[in-house]
């Protein structure tokens, strides 16, 4: 197949995951990239903040008392989106107004007690506590019987809209199938019936022998800058091995997860030599589903900057009212990311 084409021509490129398309604009990138570094170095952030309600021992907005907690810590969310036992409610009017009840259990998860240490800065072993954690949640909350799908992700820097920098996650489950997961539900069940085969495993067995979108792998995850991206710099992990969901990892696997987040955020953080914003996410199997067994564990990286730390990609105009657009390729995103330092910028002495 011949993929040069794809280098100077407008095109646009199809997402086998949600069913949609991303317009790619290479011609408008063919001029050299000037954009300037800025650099914000953290090296002496404090490890510990008075009045940071993630801290240990800090008073939360509802009064409670953070436990003088040592590694991982998870609360339930003081301003939960959702509620574990709701009211009742169901509306279809003409089917043109429809709602119904949604039931939910929002946590938030701190990655440790320092309030200062990113992902890309924690040492291997702390690393695998986040991930275990991760796994307990997944695990506690597939317990319960009305969840059918628990959602891990992580909002970086205010840019994104987190409200607090205090690494942290946030772990919800949730009575439905949020839009996201239901789209990528029918992709993997209707590749698997036409081609007999997993949608992701055969996308990793693609892009592991063109090695153009590439960015970083160990033995049991890489990672690319999707053929489909949308946002500039955005990012797939995908298992090399056809697993479902973070529990069904092996040990080897949960340290090589933690290898991995490290691996790519701190290419993140080196790109404009900053503390790298983003929204990540893992999408796991939808719990209680018969047809899950198709579905391929992976998680999306999201950061919303184009070309320096203060120049952001806004999803306005075409793309709110039409289709998602790029001009930086996914091959040119990739190719930076790749060459950047493997040591973070402020481990470097
Ligand atoms: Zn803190
Ligand atoms: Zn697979
Ligand atoms: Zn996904």
């Amino acid at each position: 197949m011949d993929l040069t084409p794809l280098k100077d021509t407008p095109h646009r490129r199809f997402n086998p995951l949600t069913g949609e398309w991303v317009i790619v604009s290479p011609h408008r990138t063919l001029r050299p990239w000037q954009g300037k570094v800025e650099k914000s170095a953290t090296r002496d952030a404090p490890h510990y903040e008075p009045n940071c309600y993630l801290c240990p021992g800090n008073a939360r907005a509802d009064g409670a008392h953070n436990p003088p907690y040592s590694s991982t810590f998870v609360f339930d969310n003081d301003f939960a989106a959702l509620l574990p036992n709701p009211a009742d409610l169901s509306i279809a009017e003409a089917g043109l107004l429809v709602a119904e009840t949604e039931r939910g259990i929002c946590r938030v998860g701190c990655f440790s007690p320092r309030h200062d240490l990113t992902i890309p800065r924690m040492c291997a072993a702390d690393l695998r506590l986040v991930v275990d954690m991760w796994i307990d949640q997944s695990n506690e909350l597939a317990g319960v019987p009305w969840a059918r799908h628990v959602q891990v992700f992580e909002n970086r820097g205010a840019m994104m809209g987190a409200s607090n920098p205090h690494p942290h996650c946030q772990i919800w489950a949730t009575a439905h199938l949020p839009n996201q997961a239901v789209r990528e539900q029918a992709s993997f069940e209707q590749y698997t019936r036409k081609n007999s085969s997993c949608l992701l495993c055969e996308y990793v067995r693609i892009e592991r022998s063109l090695r153009e979108r590439v960015i970083c792998e160990n033995d049991a995850f890489v990672v690319v800058v999707p053929f489909w991206a949308v946002w500039p710099y955005e990012t797939l992990l995908l298992s090399k091995r056809h697993v479902g969901s973070l529990a069904d990892l092996n040990t080897g696997e949960r340290d090589l997860l933690a290898d991995t987040l490290k691996m790519i955020t701190t290419r993140y953080d080196n790109l404009f030599e900053i503390s790298f914003p983003y929204s990540m996410g893992f999408h796991q199997r939808p719990l209680r589903d018969q047809a899950g067994g198709d579905w391929h564990l992976h998680a999306h990286y999201y950061p919303p900057l184009l070309r320096s730390a203060t120049v952001q990609k806004f999803m306005v105009g075409y793309e709110m009212l039409a289709s998602p657009q790029r001009d930086i390729t996914p091959e040119a995103a990739a190719e930076r990311l790749r060459q950047l330092p493997k040591v973070h910028f402020l481990d470097r002495s």
